[in-house]
């Protein structure tokens, strides 16, 4: 009867230590507000300055996404997680006539478990920089300031990092495999993602499609979340239309109207893609958007959303082929 107890007590204490680990296991693998907001404090902390390319708060950044690809045990190719590249900056407008700079792409990936669709690959990207102290992009023009692009692009960073994180705990759910990129000097003229398309590590036919987040830190009070180039997939407008108002999200999708941000490189190259915001604000390009302004409750919703979106597309069960929408 003793023994009976003792076991019995053992065991309660095994499992429920069992429970503790899956639990925190669990948690580590949540899209979190915590999270979402740490990640946003830092890149638009003093440490960066606005994450200008060239700068050393550039390359801080570079470091920290790179560190925390390494955490979440994303793989790299190449033994490498930068992709490295010169980016000629803007000096007036669009004119991009001035001094070249080093910068990076940061690329990790998470291979699917499909023999056969883990050769194929769904990129999910956000770019990193931003204007540094202004310069020819900022609607302030002559400030000095740092502008701290908190919803431009540190909340496609922030969303990006947290999926990442999720999708590594929950590979063993994905067919095909999951290419991450957070993009440098978008600002300059959507360089990072040109060289990405340029110099692919794998091959161009095996990208299937592409998701990006440039601007997703600010969800309305009527939960609008948009997007382009939904149409550039098989069933991709519903296929993004249902998932959101299934997350309570009232999506305003287009199937065309791909223009915008990074993810334009990768359909000028013939590749699906589409790309999601929560919509422009008068702090756009200026020094006051900053981190007080973002929606880091309905940010959360918006990355859950999207990792849901990424678990559908990388299902066997997904066709992707390449739709024009010109
Ligand atoms: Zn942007």
């Amino acid at each position: 009867m003793r023994r009976l107890l003792i076991n019995a007590v053992l065991w309660a204490v095994f499992s429920s230590c069992i429970g503790c680990t899956v639990a925190a296991q669990v948690n580590d693998a949540m899209i979190t507000e915590d999270e979402l907001e740490a990640h946003v404090a830092f890149l638009t902390s003093s440490k960066t300055k606005g994450r200008y390319p060239g700068t050393a708060g550039n390359r801080r950044v570079v470091k920290y996404i790179r560190a925390e690809y390494e955490n979440y045990g994303l793989k790299s190719f190449d033994g490498d997680f930068l992709q490295k590249f010169q980016a000629k900056l803007r000096t007036s407008g669009d004119e991009a006539s001035g001094k070249e700079v080093k910068t990076w792409n940061v690329v990790g990936y998470v291979e699917g478990n499909n023999n056969y669709l883990k050769g194929e690959y769904v990129v999910i990207g956000a770019h990193y920089d931003h204007l540094g102290h202004g310069g020819p992009s900022s609607k302030k023009p002559g400030s000095k300031e740092v502008h701290p692009g908190a919803d431009d692009n540190a909340s496609g960073v922030a969303a990006l990092m947290e999926i990442a994180e999720k999708v590594a705990r929950n590979r063993y759910m994905l067919d095909r495999s999951v290419i991450f990129v957070a993009f440098g000097a978008e600002e300059q003229g959507l360089l990072g993602s040109k060289y990405f398309v340029d110099h692919l590590p794998v091959d161009k036919d095996k990208v299937k499609l592409m998701i990006n987040m440039d601007m997703v830190g600010r969800l309305n009070a009527e939960k609008q979340i948009y997007m382009g180039g939904a149409g550039t997939f098989p069933r991709g407008v519903e296929l993004m239309r249902d998932l959101g108002v299934e997350m309570g999200l009232n999506p305003v999708v287009h199937a065309g109207e791909v223009g915008g941000s990074d993810h334009v490189s990768f359909y000028r190259a013939g590749i699906s893609a589409v790309g999601l915001h929560t919509g422009g604000h008068d702090e756009y390009h200026r020094p006051e958007d900053t981190l007080d302004l973002l929606n880091i409750s309905g940010e959360r919703t918006i990355a859950e959303y999207i990792y849901k979106v990424l678990l559908r597309v990388v299902n066997k069960n997904y066709e992707l082929t390449f739709i024009n929408q010109d």
